[in-house]
């Protein structure tokens, strides 16, 4: 508190990321980073990159980064938004697109920074509740509002969403926007940016943090019709010229061109989360069907925060949230096999010990 801030700032309640440890040891199972290294090809590109020319700014445009997006996925780059991580494309996307007299609608377990950016930019929202099995119902949004946003696969569950019903969301709320939260689409789910040249009020945020391993360098995108995409030029140019470095730029395009990478990573995570999946049932964990390249779990007998506590006890960190309906689960990261191993161990001697 001090007299200083600006009113607004007194109300404020910041988004609390996972730990990011200052020790290197740790088994980090808690932030839903990739565990494999970024593809050669983009760490060969960042080094290339003429470290000169960061006496000069970056292309304010992000032309290049736009073009290699566009044509990974058959758009236009006036259809292509791009940010400092999407984080920041969805704090514009609140601002551009989701403010509005009726309330913004998403579900209540989800991802938690969607009510900050609500506090930030005064925007009236209303969580909808998932079903008992962490599910989204299409119907449960069929109301009056002035948006809807929520991942798919939905964080911190892994729960995805069929295109045909995320289809059937955006033709029955075709006056407000739809925005589609696809920070874990690679693993595993259905991309709704196949819809985009069909529905004018459909938005898609994508990020490299994620599948492309590059959590450190900052960039997200949004796909979508160029109009929403002009809406958050307009916020991006009010803001920030420069979000994209031009490292991050040579990186970020780099990354999105190396398809055999990209596969392969995505390939292994998927077949780690299918063997730790297996391996947390033997143990008698209930583990909610993923997408994702984390699980959601919770052991019938055995508190999740004690569970937690004891992997950080063994040098292995886990989510664990505080939270109404969730505060039995831990979000689990997809590690590395050795460290998925590793993980199963500490589980079988705590429940062994208790
Ligand atoms: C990780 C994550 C993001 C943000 O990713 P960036 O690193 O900012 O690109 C956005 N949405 C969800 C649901 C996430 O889990």
């Amino acid at each position: 508190m001090s007299q200083f801030w600006s009113e607004s700032v007194h109300q404020l309640e910041p988004y609390v990321p996972g730990e990011q440890p200052k020790v290197t040891n740790l088994i980090k199972l808690n932030t839903n980073e990739n565990p494999y290294p970024p593809s050669a090809k983009a760490i060969a590109a960042i080094q290339a990159a003429n470290a000169d020319s960061l006496r000069l700014y970056p292309d304010p445009n992000s032309d290049a980064l736009k073009q290699s997006i566009a044509n990974y996925y058959a758009l236009e780059t006036k259809q292509v938004f791009v940010g400092n991580g999407s984080d920041e494309v969805l704090a514009h996307t609140f601002q551009a697109l989701l403010k509005h007299d009726a309330p913004l609608l998403f579900p209540d377990i989800t991802y938690s920074f969607y009510p900050v950016y609500c506090g930030l930019y005064d925007i009236h929202y209303k969580t909808i509740a998932l079903t008992d099995t962490f599910a989204i119902n299409i119907n449960d949004y069929q109301q009056p509002n002035g948006g809807i946003i929520f991942p798919n696969p939905n964080a911190p569950t892994g729960v995805g969403l069929d295109l045909k019903d995320i289809e059937t969301l955006i033709q029955n709320n075709a006056s407000s926007v739809v925005v589609i939260d696809e920070a874990y689409i690679d693993f595993g789910g259905e991309s709704a940016v196949a819809l985009v040249n069909q529905f004018p009020n459909l938005l898609v945020c994508q990020t490299l943090s994620k599948s492309r391993s590059l959590a450190g360098l900052r960039v997200g995108f949004a796909v979508g019709h160029p109009d929403l995409i002009a809406g958050l030029e307009r916020v991006k140019n009010s803001f920030n010229s420069y979000p994209i470095d031009r490292l991050a730029e040579q990186g970020a395009i780099a990354a999105m061109a190396d398809q055999t990478y990209f596969d392969a990573t995505c390939h292994k995570i998927i077949t780690s989360r299918d063997f730790l999946t297996q391996q947390l049932k033997q143990l008698g964990f209930k583990v909610l069907p993923s997408q994702a390249n984390f699980v959601f779990t919770q052991h019938p007998t055995h508190d999740a925060e004690k569970i937690s506590a004891y992997l950080r006890s063994q040098a292995i960190i886990v989510r664990h949230f505080k939270q109404e309906r969730i505060a039995q689960y831990l979000r689990i990261t997809i590690g590395r096999h050795d460290e998925c191993v590793l993980l199963v161990q500490a589980l079988k001697e705590y429940l062994k010990g208790s």
